[in-house]
């Protein structure tokens, strides 16, 4: 597990897409919970780590993709602990037929990739988060709404260190050719790039220290200009 701020922490355990921990007094947290298959490694690494499945207080999710969800079921099930996620990405976590999509396209390559891809049954969410919460733990953190990668995209930040986990609101790695850059949200998978592009925009007027993605490594240098030179950018998804 690395180390990223004094209460977030990355797990080493996951491929491609990143799983963090937010330490807390009695316990902690896990935001998103990776691919399917690796509940056991996820587990191990956890133990090994002296936080056993016993002291998860609740798994929070960026957004209902299944690279980001898989491994909550098994995690839930085994820790007993809540799930949480946006409403608007209930069909997502559900598993419907009905998924948010821009085009019949889009929604059969999601859902191809559901049943071939991202084989875990569906998740119960346990309390669904509409954004502008306010988690009291590790020095305050807020829930964020920032749709566009999926309707129900959600931002975890931490006002006191500057610190940003932000799903796939932004990449910092391509998933599907690990090339590394910051970019806004593939348009191949995204529901809105409009809207994403809109969440990144509020996302920057944040006082940011650190960003931690869902995929790739968490940024901390010249964020501002960055997210600029992003935002300033014609093409939708190019990286900076
Ligand atoms: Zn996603
Ligand atoms: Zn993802």
């Amino acid at each position: 597990m690395d180390q990223i701020t004094k209460h977030v922490f990355k797990l080493e355990s996951i491929p491609i897409c990143n799983v963090y921990l937010l330490d807390v007094e009695d316990g902690y947290y896990l935001v998103d919970s990776g691919l399917f298959g690796y509940a056991e490694a996820i587990r191990d690494e956890l133990e090994e780590e002296g936080c056993p499945l016993s002291n998860l207080k609740g798994i929070l999710h960026t957004h209902g993709h299944g690279d980001h969800i898989g491994n909550s079921p098994a995690l839930a099930e085994k820790s007993g602990a809540p799930v949480m996620g946006h409403e608007a990405d209930r069909p997502f976590f559900q598993k419907s037929p009905h998924i948010p999509a821009k085009s019949l396209f889009q929604r059969t390559l999601l859902r191809l990739a559901d049943r071939f891809l991202f084989r875990q049954p569906p998740l119960k969410v346990d309390n669904y988060l509409t954004g502008g919460q306010e988690m009291s733990f590790s020095g305050g953190w807020e829930a964020l709404h920032t749709p566009g990668h999926t309707p129900g995209s959600i931002s975890f930040y931490q006002p006191e260190q500057g610190v940003l986990l932000c799903g796939d609101a932004l990449f910092n790695q391509h998933p599907a050719t690990r090339v590394r850059g910051l970019r806004l949200p593939l348009p191949l998978i995204s529901v809105d790039s409009r809207t994403a592009r809109a969440s990144v925009q509020k996302l920057a007027q944040l006082d940011l220290k650190i960003i931690c993605p869902g995929h790739g490594f968490p940024l901390t240098d010249n964020l501002s200009q960055k997210l600029e030179r992003l935002l300033g950018s014609k093409t939708r998804s190019k990286k900076v």
